[in-house]
């Protein structure tokens, strides 16, 4: 049975460890050390290059079917020093940080069922447990994997909210960066002489179409960087920005239509223009014949709730899971209003969704 105060425990001891992108040592010391705790041996699995932490996994051998758990242990900022502030069945942070609820609902909620599974001593299917490093950043972990090690019938990634509402399909992303050379000059004598990159820069965007681009398709400029002082036509400016959809096509037309009004103004003005663009995720669809799907359904109506697939905008560690070929669901743990101060974590919900895990993981027993 999943303990719900140690389940509690457990969370409010991840959220008060700092673990911004690329500095999750300490709380992977942490959790190494429960899972050793459990007689489990956990190893690292995949660095990335500027990170201090690697990603850490766990396996515990099985029956068939083969399945990875899987969470994240990065948070956004703000988030040092988070301070959980439980008021009735839910949990904060005093207000001056997010709460790290994404992911360490979906940590917290793993570390659990491992103790659950360690205690039962009975039979049950061959788990592979995935913590990531930088997931805010890019799933910049996962994409460190060693190939080797992503191999399973299915996936449970635990990185979303409602209980009931299954995200079995999102997005890929693209990134675009830009840099705009103008030409500086004496603002106050030579201005005629400079060419103005912020100017290029804002008649671009001001050309560009983003935001919600349509039902599939979202489209982002996010960093503008420029300039050095008043008196200076300012010679550079660095724009970065993104798009998603869940059809590629639709994705590539977004990226090119950007770069097209990028070049045409750069052009216009003879600016220089250097554009990079990176795929960061492909996208997927896990199809409702799936096993995964009709396994995670079942279990969702046992507990009581009327599930739902849904897509969604955001990627996760699923994007890059399904793309080494495991069908993979992200599932609720009771996170809300993620990447705000606002941020909380829901206990019943929490409790919920280990107890849901768990019996998908002891029907697969059967
Ligand atoms: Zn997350």
């Amino acid at each position: 049975m999943i303990n719900k105060i140690r389940l509690i425990n457990t969370f409010k001891k991840l959220v008060r460890i700092d673990s911004l992108s690329y500095h999750e040592g300490r709380v992977m010391a942490f959790i190494k050390k429960e899972l050793r705790s459990l007689g489990l041996k956990p190893y690292e699995a995949g660095k990335p290059k500027e990170g201090h932490a690697a990603n850490l996994v766990v396996d515990l051998p099985g029956r068939r079917p083969r399945i990875i758990l899987n969470a994240h242990v990065d948070t956004v900022t703000p988030g040092k020093n988070i301070k959980p502030v439980q008021r009735g069945n839910k949990i904060f942070s005093d207000g001056a940080t997010v709460l790290g609820a994404d992911d360490k609902t979906g940590v917290a909620v793993i570390l659990e069922i491992l103790r659950v599974l360690k205690k039962r001593k009975k039979p049950h299917p061959s788990l592979r447990v995935i913590f990531t490093v930088a997931e805010e950043i890019g799933l910049v972990g996962a994409r460190a994997l060693p190939k080797k090690l992503l191999s399973a019938d299915f996936g449970i990634t635990l990185d979303h909210g409602e209980i009931n509402r299954i995200i079995n399909k999102a997005p890929a992303q693209v990134n675009l960066m830009a840099t705009i050379t103008g030409r500086a000059a004496h603002a106050g004598i030579h201005p005629e002489r400079g060419i103005n990159a912020i100017k290029v820069a804002s008649v671009a965007i001001a050309n560009m179409k983003f935001g919600r681009i349509d039902k599939e398709t979202t489209s982002n400029i996010g960093v503008i960087k420029g300039g050095k002082a008043t008196n200076i036509v300012p010679d550079k400016v660095e724009i970065r920005g993104e798009a998603r959809s869940h059809d590629p096509a639709k994705l590539w037309a977004q990226i090119k239509q950007m770069q097209k009004v990028l070049s045409r103004t750069s052009s216009k003005y003879k600016a220089k223009l250097k554009i990079r663009t990176t795929k960061i995720y492909g996208s997927f669809e896990v199809h409702k014949r799936q096993k995964v799907v009709k396994l995670v359904l079942a279990a969702v109506k046992r507990a009581g709730f009327k599930p739902q697939l849904i897509p969604t905008g955001g990627g996760s560690d699923a994007n890059i899971l399904n793309a080494a070929g495991i069908p993979t669901l992200n599932m609720g743990v009771g996170m809300h209003r993620v990447h705000t101060k606002q941020e909380f974590a829901d206990i019943s919900e929490m409790v919920r969704g280990a107890e849901i895990v768990l019996d998908i993981i002891t029907e697969c027993a059967k």
